[in-house]
């Protein structure tokens, strides 16, 4: 990317990526030239998730195969040392409801103080997606319902490999 070129970063767990994440993804294009997706590693997290860190990159790297502004990426350490580091001046976050928003906002500021020159843009996703958390995802499809409208086909191809060879 060139000096001038606006770069965001996109961070979060997507364990795994969901259409409402894709929604703020495509979303940050408007504001964006290049979208980094960035998922992380966890460090202080003893348990691991459902899928690896490196499913969820593979994941994203194929929902957005047809977007060569984005670009998906893993991430350990400090989230302003990554956007630096990769020159991103803006960190994208999306924001649900009310229940999301303490937390955020503190994160927002949080940052600000570590490094001033990033900012934080908050996206509202679409209504339909307002109520979509890959926690619920991971659950409803543990529990066997069916997952398709939360997620695209290659997530969904995986939910099935994922949930077939751990079901009894
Ligand atoms: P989740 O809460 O689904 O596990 P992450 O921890 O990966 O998601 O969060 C990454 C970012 O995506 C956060 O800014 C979060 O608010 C946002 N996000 C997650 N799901 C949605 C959704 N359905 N609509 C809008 N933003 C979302």
């Amino acid at each position: 990317m060139t000096t001038s070129s606006r770069v965001a970063v996109c961070p979060g767990s997507f364990d795994p990526i969901t259409v409402g994440h894709e929604d703020i993804i495509r979303r940050s294009l408007a504001f964006a030239d290049q979208v980094l997706v960035a998922v992380a590693h966890r460090a202080t997290q003893v348990k691991q998730g459902l899928f690896s860190v490196e499913e969820r990159v593979a994941m994203i790297r194929e929902v957005f195969l047809d977007e060569p502004r984005v670009e998906a990426t893993d991430f350990t350490g400090l989230l302003v040392d990554f956007a630096r580091d990769r020159g991103a001046t803006l960190i994208v976050r999306g924001l649900r409801a009310v229940s999301d928003f303490e937390y955020e906002f503190q994160m927002a500021l949080m940052n600000r103080q570590l490094r001033p020159e990033t900012e934080t843009l908050f996206l509202a996703p679409h209504v339909e997606h307002s109520f979509l958390s890959a926690s619920l995802v991971r659950e409803i499809g543990a529990l066997g319902g069916d997952v398709r409208p939360f997620v695209s086909p290659p997530v969904m191809r995986r939910l099935r490999e994922r949930f077939a060879s751990t079901s009894p």
